[in-house]
Parts: structure tokens; C-alpha cells; sequence
């Protein structure tokens, strides 16, 4: 709400008509229209070129008759046809992706315009089978005239008109259903209000599989042509929807708080899901499992779908007012799908995972010079993709759990639904919740919340031992802030210290930059310090060098597995601050990851190696650790306990594969095309091999791909097959031709296509041969951001610089952005992310912490 005199003011000025959605216009069209309603027609034709023809009729109350109407529509000029109000044809301008249509076309109270348009395709991913809507956070005005900002929810009535041979799914479920003239018209019931990012349908040729649960139809829309596939998944996929819908009506005090409960399995979907309500979207692969499917992906799947069908009460039904509190409904997604996800899977470690999921990622951000607070400022909406990353999605459910921690459960719980009844079908913002919250809890949650939530990066933490008399008798914590802002995260911590008496965890509270855990049992000879052994705690656990010795050695001595994921981490850190050798590092995993009894840390274990061995270790020791190194995968591929652990050893075999014998065993698997011994294998194995194959340079390479591509049945999946393929060649000029293509917008329109081709020309076994991609690569960001979805600038980011280390490389980002000091903030920001990994590499880096 806004005081009355500022209402008075934003009335009087002319609308901001300048490009996007700025927050100037945005606050004026929310203090002055309201009562929206859409009634959407879209004529869908069968050809992907056709241009999609819309009508759209939108009703709303206006309270201030004296300025012009902007509406927001982005498509390319002459795209809007006709434009009534009320039955009057008006004139009107489109400019800036603004239709303007003049003052004295309306009253003061109830209007409608309508608008006859062809759709741009930008949002609606039109494929030759079928198409979908993605118009998170701003594409909506891509497709269709609309006030396109989360704070003006509506509602919308949808009508589509498509070949006759296809289906469509909308919001709301199917109301009238008519064939006529081979073309099938399909009328979708009205919403309850949302905003323009959550309003979606998909149409084409799509299967339906149905089934009740707890009283609830759902159904599921894929283009699975494997009916085993489908039918080994179905079931979980229907019963994981169902557990959490019940979760979140009980944990929210609130029924589902819309009509219907559908979805769609998406194949190559730039996400891993949208949550549009009532049909949310996934991208197929990681819905449909294959038979091995590893702990981790089956925890992912279920953690995705909990996290969806959170959205519909937090996003959904409350909505950020401005997507700078889009962090908002992804941390309560994230955190609510923790908490959803452990009663399925009873023998996880829950808090480990939790710390698994989380911190490697948060961190990963943090550490790096374009780290970016939770909350940030945003002053137009297009800009909104560069808000989303690992902060948003991982360090805001650490810290929404330090909150939940300070308040205790209940009163958290408590709060989150009064916060959800307040708001419910409107808007909210983060001061709006703390407000809440803060009323619930004795703490300052305000000036906590400049710390953990407006600020960003992470303070160090590192832990000495305190010696009296010969005796270790406590450990002093110091806290710094290595932005030299001065900074304090007050949080609780526990220390894991060894000394020759044993081993003893000390729970410190930092709230001043020194603290002092006294032991319990004093002992002589100093072991280790390891802050942070908690899993819950958040900063820089800084080892010092004795500790990072001892834990080297005795890191399978730690007896509890979170210690041990606490462990790795620090060690982690530790190479990635120079103070370990990567080598020291991978001959921990060679020696230690074949007895790990915990599932979960051996997987983290595993899933390092991959970047340890191309990346961190230098080339020229690749092939002194190469064969100790497959020996133990290979033995875990035999031997390992179950299914999904040996599918992880072999996913790992396939990523690092090295020497003569190691390729030659992946060739024979691949020809043969058999199962191993307790493991299936699947289409997608064999493709990751013949890619494997193919950018090793195997005599026959491209055979190899041509025989892998006539494998594949699944038009989908082989239509992405052949786009990737040039990118495998060992024909470098052929490679060059297929990056210079994704110059060309037309050429990135699938994303995952993209980026899966972009790690391939980068492969570290390429690097050399690819450093001259990194400028341009880097010239396109900005293109990128405006043409691309949400994630793409930054996994464009990854994908180009994720395999090279060479000092070249590095000078060349830092040359890009010292060329550009005007650079936008936050893009910079994202080049910083991305390229932190090879600035330590090449000794380039410019913090530490
Ligand atoms: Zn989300």
C-alpha cells in the first residue's frame, strides 16, 4: 500500500513508456488499475512457421481516466491488428513492446479493450509436435498484450483452437471441447487470480496418463514413446504429487487452493519445472527415470516435485509484489520440499542431505567476486532473469532454516500461515513476512536480515586450539568478514576437534568476531579444528594447516557422516584457496570412496572427481592418477552395494575414462550394447558413452555417433542427438561453425540442446583448441540475457569457461570486463560466478574468501 499523497503523485505523471516493465510504471498501474480480467483466444496452427493469431479482451477498473493505457506486448511490430474499446476501434502506438492507447478512450471506474494480435514465438517454444508457454518472468508480453507484473493478478478465461489431432492443458480444466472443420476448439475454465507469469497452456501431441489419488484426478501429459518407461515411473510420479499436496494442506492450514492439479513432462525443458498452476511443467528426464536410477536422482525427483507443488501455495497463492522478492517462493519451495521429501525416503539422512543439496552450491557463489545478496534491487522487469541463481535457490533455504531455528518450528509454521491467509490470491513482500515473523520472536529479525539476506558473500570462520599446561582445553573461533565490510553473521556453530584424548564436538555461538568453546575432556597432542562440523552453520570453515594434514589422513576416521561431508567441504575449500594440492585431494577419494558406508557422501565424493581430474589437477598428472583412479570405479561398477551406487561409480567411470584400456572397455560396452552385471544399462548410458567415445577421438568416431543417433527411436531425444553431434567432431573447423551459429538467436532456441553442445566444444580435452571461443562467447551475454530464459546467462557462463584452466583463458575474461566498466551489474556479477574456478586455476583470483 501506498500512502495517499504518493498515490496522488504517481497519478499525475505521464506512464514510463521506455522499454520493459520499469518500476515506475509497474507501481503505476498497481496503484491505479485494478479488477483484471483476460478472455484469451489463441488460433494454434499446424505448421511451427504459421504465425499464431490471438484475440484477447481485457476488462479492468481504472482510477485515474487522465493518463494513457500502457499494456505490454513485445512482439515485433506489426503484430497488433485491431484494438477496440468498449465496441469503438481506438488508435493506438506500439513502442517500446508497449501498446499505448490514448487517455480519452476510457472512464474513470469499468473498461474493456480488446485487441486482435499475432503472437510473437519468443515464450512459446513451438516445436514441430507441440508447443508450450514459459513466460516466467516477463515473456508473458511476449505472446499476448497484458499488464505483464506479478502485483496485477487476474483472472483468465482461455480458448485454443489447434489441429484436431492434438490436446492442449491450460490453467483451468477443459470446459467445452469441439471438433470442427479438422480443427479441435478447446475452452479451459476461468482461473482464480494470478499473475501474468503463472498463466500457461501447452498443446500438441501428447499422451495422458490419469490417476486418483487421495480423492484428486491428476493427470500427466508426456511424449514418452517408451511405454516401459512411462509404466516403471507412473505410479511414483502420481504418488510423490499426492504426498505433497497433503503435506502442504496440512503444514498451511490451507486446502489446494486451486481448480485443478495437472502436468507436463516436457521433453528437453529448459528447467528441471515451472510451476504454473494447475499444470505444471518438468522437463521429461527428470521425471522418467531409467531402471538404474542413482539415490540421488530418485531424492532430485522427488525433491522437484515437492518443490513444484510448494509453489502453489507459496508463489502461487501469495506472490512476490516485484520480482525482487523472487527468492521468496524459490526458498519456501526449497525449504518446504526438504521437509515434504523425508518421510518418503526413511533410511536418507535427512539434515545431510539437506547440507549436501545446499551448501556446495550457495558456496559456490559466495566465495566468488560477483557474489550477489538474496534480495537485490531490481528497477525494471526485464531484467529479472539475472536475479535467479544458487543464492536464491540454495543459500536462502540455509538461511530460511537458521530463521526457523531462531523462531522455533511451530511459531515458524504459525507465522508462514498467517502470512499465507493474509495475502492468499494477493501479493506480498519480504518486509510484509519479517513483519509477521518478527512479532513471533524476541530477536531483532531486522537487523538480522541485513546480514543473512541484504548482504552478500560469507563471513570466515577459522578455530585454533588454546593450550595450558601441555593441555588442549578449548578452541577460540574468529569470525571476519573478507569484504572487509566488518560484517557479523551471528549464527551457532560446533567445532569437531581431536586431540589425542579423542574426539569432541564444541558448540560455539558467534555473536562477536572472537569466541572461545572450552572441551569437555582436555587432552594433549592437537589433531584437528573442524568449524562447521555442524552441517548447519554457514561460512568459510578455514582449516588451519595441521588440521588440513590430520584430516587429509583421517578423514575416514570421522565417525558421523555429516562430519565427514563437513570435512570434504572444508578440504575442499582448502584446494580451491591453494593450501592443498588436488592431487592430495583426489588420492583421498582413491583411497577412501570405495569403503564409504554413507551413500550420500560417497556420492559427493564421486561427483568431484569428474572436475578434480579435468580441471583442478594439472594435464600433465592426468595420466599418473588415471588408472588408480578407474581401477576403483571400475571396482565400484562391480562391486559396489545395489544398483544405484554402481550406477554412480559407472557415471563417474564414463565422465573421467582415460587411459587406452579404461576407453577400449567403454567401447566394447557400447558395440555390444549389453548390461553389466547388476546393472541395466539405458539409451541414455549408451549415448553418454558414444559422446564419451566421440570426444576422445576414437579412430571411428564419427561411425560411432552415426550408429548411436539410428539408436535412438525417440524423435525428441534424437532430434537433440543431432544438434549436439557436430559439437562432438574432430574436425576442429566443424566445431567452429557450430559455435558461430549460436550467434544467431534462431540457433539457441533450445537451451539444454545448447549448452550440452557448448560443454562439448569446451571439453578440457579441447580446451586448447577452444580458448578462442571464450571472447565471443563472452560478447553474447548480454544478447543472451535478453533472448534467452532465465538460467541460460549464467549456465551459457559455465558451459563456455567450465573446462578450461589456462592462464590465457583467465586474462581474457578479465580483458572483457576491464574493457567494459559500464558492464551491468549484475551480468558482471554472473562472469565473476562463472569464471572464479578458473581465476584460482591460473593463481588470477582476487579473494579469498
Ligand atoms: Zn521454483
Amino acid at each position: 500500500m501506498l500512502p495517499e499523497l504518493a498515490m496522488l503523485a504517481a497519478c499525475g505523471d505521464a506512464p514510463d513508456t521506455s522499454p520493459g516493465v520499469s518500476r515506475a510504471l509497474g507501481d503505476h498501474r498497481s496503484t491505479t488499475i485494478s479488477d483484471v480480467r483476460y478472455a484469451l483466444a489463441f488460433d494454434i496452427p499446424a505448421t511451427q512457421e504459421a504465425r499464431v493469431r490471438g484475440t484477447v479482451s481485457i476488462h479492468f477498473a481504472s482510477s485515474d481516466a487522465s493518463q494513457p493505457l500502457v499494456l505490454d506486448f513485445t512482439a515485433p511490430e506489426g503484430s497488433v491488428l485491431e484494438v477496440h474499446a468498449g465496441n469503438t476501434p481506438v488508435a493506438f502506438e506500439h513502442v517500446n513492446g508497449h501498446v499505448v492507447i490514448p487517455a480519452a478512450a476510457f472512464t474513470a471506474g469499468e473498461n474493456t479493450v480488446e485487441i486482435t494480435f499475432l503472437a510473437g514465438d519468443g515464450a512459446l517454444n513451438r516445436n514441430p509436435a507441440f508447443l508450450y508457454t514459459l513466460f516466467v518472468p516477463d515473456r508473458a508480453s511476449s505472446a499476448f498484450p497484458s499488464f505483464d507484473q506479478p502485483n496485477l493478478k487476474a483472472v483468465y478465461q482461455l480458448r485454443l483452437t489447434i489441429p484436431a489431432d492434438w490436446t492442449a492443458v491450460a490453467n483451468g480444466s477443459v470446459r467445452v471441447d469441439e471438433r470442427v472443420d479438422g480443427r479441435r476448439t478447446m475452452t479451459f475454465a476461468e482461473t482464480r487470480p494470478i499473475s501474468t507469469y503463472l498463466f500457461s497452456f501447452a498443446a500438441g501431441d501428447f499422451q495422458i496418463e490419469t490417476a486418483e489419488r487421495a480423492g484428486r484426478t491428476m493427470n500427466m501429459y508426456h511424449r514418452e514413446t517408451d511405454s516401459a518407461r512411462v509404466a516403471r515411473n507412473r505410479d511414483a510420479i502420481f504418488d510423490l504429487h499426492e504426498t505433497a499436496v497433503t503435506w502442504l494442506e496440512e503444514y498451511t492450514g490451507i486446502p489446494y487452493p486451486f481448480e485443478k492439479f495437472d502436468f507436463v513432462a516436457i521433453p528437453s525443458f529448459q528447467y528441471g519445472g515451472m510451476e504454473h498452476v494447475g499444470a505444471i511443467l518438468y522437463r521429461a528426464a527428470s521425471l522418467f527415470h531409467d531402471e538404474a536410477a542413482t539415490q540421488n536422482q530418485k531424492l532430485g525427483r522427488a525433491s522437484l516435485i515437492a518443490h513444484e507443488t510448494a509453489h502453489m501455495w507459496f508463489g502461487n497463492l501469495v506472490t512476490m509484489d516485484w520480482f525482487d522478492d523472487v527468492w521468496m517462493k524459490e526458498v519456501f519451495a526449497n525449504f518446504m520440499a526438504a521437509k515434504i521429501v523425508n518421510p518418503s525416503f526413511p533410511e536418507i539422512n535427512h539434515d545431510l542431505r539437506f547440507y549436501l543439496a545446499h551448501y556446495a552450491s550457495a558456496y559456490g557463489i559466495d566465495r566468488t567476486e560477483g557474489a550477489n545478496p538474496i534480495r537485490q534491487v531490481l528497477e525494471n522487469q526485464r531484467e529479472a532473469g539475472s536475479l535467479y541463481g544458487a543464492i536464491i535457490y540454495q543459500k536462502a533455504p540455509i538461511v530460511m532454516r537458521h530463521l526457523e531455528r531462531m523462531i522455533g518450528e511451530e511459531s515458524f509454521r504459525d507465522g508462514l500461515r498467517e502470512y499465507l491467509m493474509t495475502h492468499q490470491y494477493g501479493n506480498a513482500t519480504w518486509p510484509d513476512l519479517i513483519a509477521i515473523l518478527d512479532a513471533r520472536s524476541e530477536r531483532d529479525l531486522r537487523t538480522w536480515s541485513r546480514v543473512w539476506v541484504e548482504a552478500p558473500g560469507r563471513p570466515t570462520i577459522a578455530a585454533e586450539p588454546i593450550e595450558s599446561e601441555g593441555r588442549i582445553t578449548g578452541i577460540s573461533v574468529t569470525q571476519s568478514d573478507p569484504r572487509g565490510r566488518g560484517l557479523l553473521w551471528n549464527q551457532e556453530t560446533e567445532i569437531l576437534v581431536r586431540t589425542e584424548g579423542g574426539t569432541e564436538s564444541v558448540p560455539v555461538t558467534i555473536e562477536a568476531d572472537q569466541q572461545i568453546g572450552l572441551l569437555a575432556t582436555p587432552g594433549t597432542a592437537f589433531g584437528f579444528a573442524l568449524p562447521g562440523a555442524d552441517g548447519v552453520s554457514y561460512a568459510h570453515f578455514e582449516l588451519d594447516e595441521t588440521s588440513r594434514e590430520v584430516l587429509l589422513d583421517a578423514f575416514a576416521t570421522i565417525d558421523d557422516p555429516i562430519h565427514r561431508a563437513a570435512a570434504w567441504s572444508a578440504l575442499s575449500e582448502s584446494m580451491l584457496a591453494g593450501d592443498i594440492a588436488p592431487a592430495s585431494l583426489l588420492a583421498l577419494v582413491i583411497r577412501t570412496v570405495s569403503d564409504e558406508p554413507n551413500e550420500l557422501v560417497s556420492g559427493r565424493l564421486l561427483g568431484s572427481v569428474s572436475s578434480m581430474f579435468w580441471r583442478y589437477l594439472e594435464p600433465e598428472r592426468r595420466a599418473a592418477f588415471a588408472s588408480d583412479l578407474e581401477a576403483i570405479l571400475w571396482r565400484g561398477v562391480e562391486e559396489a552395494d545395489g544398483m544405484s551406487r554402481r550406477a554412480t561409480f559407472f557415471n563417474t567411470y564414463v565422465s573421467v575414462a582415460f587411459t587406452p584400456v579404461a576407453i577400449e572397455r567403454l567401447r566394447r560396452i557400447w558395440e555390444n550394447e549389453t548390461d553389466l552385471p547388476g546393472l541395466p544399462l539405458s539409451e541414455r548410458n549408451f549415448t553418454s558413452i558414444a559422446q564419451a567415445l566421440a570426444v576422445r577421438e576414437v579412430l571411428d568416431w564419427d561411425r560411432v555417433l552415426e550408429t548411436q543417433r539410428n539408436r535412438i527411436s525417440n524423435p525428441d531425444r534424437r532430434a537433440r542427438f543431432t544438434f549436439v553431434m557436430p559439437a562432438l567432431s574432430a574436425d576442429s573447423a566443424l566445431r567452429d561453425s557450430v559455435f558461430n551459429s549460436f550467434a544467431h538467436p534462431a540457433n539457441r532456441t533450445h537451451e539444454p540442446w545448447v549448452l550440452e553442445a557448448m560443454r562439448f566444444l569446451n571439453h578440457p580435452l579441447r580446451a586448447p583448441s577452444a580458448e578462442h571461443y571464450i571472447y565471443p562467447g563472452l560478447e553474447l551475454v548480454e544478447e543472451i540475457q535478453v533472448t534467452g530464459d532465465i538460467f541460460f546467462p549464467l549456465r551459457w557462463l559455465n558451459s563456455l569457461l567450465g573446462g578450461h584452466r589456462s592462464k590465457a583463458a583467465a586474462v581474457t575474461v578479465r580483458r572483457f570486463l576491464d574493457e567494459r566498466p559500464r558492464y551491468p551489474a549484475r551480468l558482471r556479477g554472473k562472469v565473476l560466478q562463472a569464471s572464479d574456478g578458473l581465476f584460482r586455476i591460473s593463481g588470477l583470483a582476487r579473494l579469498d574468501g
